[in-house]
């Protein structure tokens, strides 16, 4: 079923409180938490609770809890007193994603270059 959690997904597993994660906020239906290996001096993902494999299956799926994944990563900028911020959703491993459970990387803190490489 679409949004049920997956046994093998390490991001059900840290919304089932079975892997540990540095939280920094929660919602009836989002997990904010620190990137284990941050890129910059913010570096936050916010989830889903419910498994969608990327963000375009999220929106596809549940367009409501994308919006709520989306309002939670402009309380987490506001939370780190970022006044800029990067967002991104690596969809599919040539974009560089390497877990299959939809996320919002929140990057700042330091300069950001764009184009990305
Ligand atoms: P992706 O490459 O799929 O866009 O992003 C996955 C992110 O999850 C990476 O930035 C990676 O550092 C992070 N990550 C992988 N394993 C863990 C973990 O066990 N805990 C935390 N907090 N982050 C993780
Ligand atoms: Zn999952």
């Amino acid at each position: 079923m679409p949004g049920e959690p997956q046994d093998d997904c390490l991001f059900c597993e840290i919304v089932a409180g079975r892997v540990p994660a540095t939280v920094v906020r929660e919602t009836d239906t989002t997990v904010a938490f620190r990137d284990i290996n941050p890129q910059a001096p913010t570096h936050v993902l916010v989830i889903p609770k419910a498994h969608y494999a990327n963000a375009a299956e999220l929106a596809a799926g549940a367009p409501e809890i994308a919006a709520d994944v989306l309002r939670e990563t402009k309380a987490v900028a506001d939370e780190e007193k970022l006044d800029s911020y990067r967002l991104v959703f690596n969809t599919g491993s040539g974009a560089g994603q390497t877990v299959w459970h939809a996320h919002a990387h929140v990057l700042g803190g330091r300069g950001l270059q764009w184009p990305p490489g």
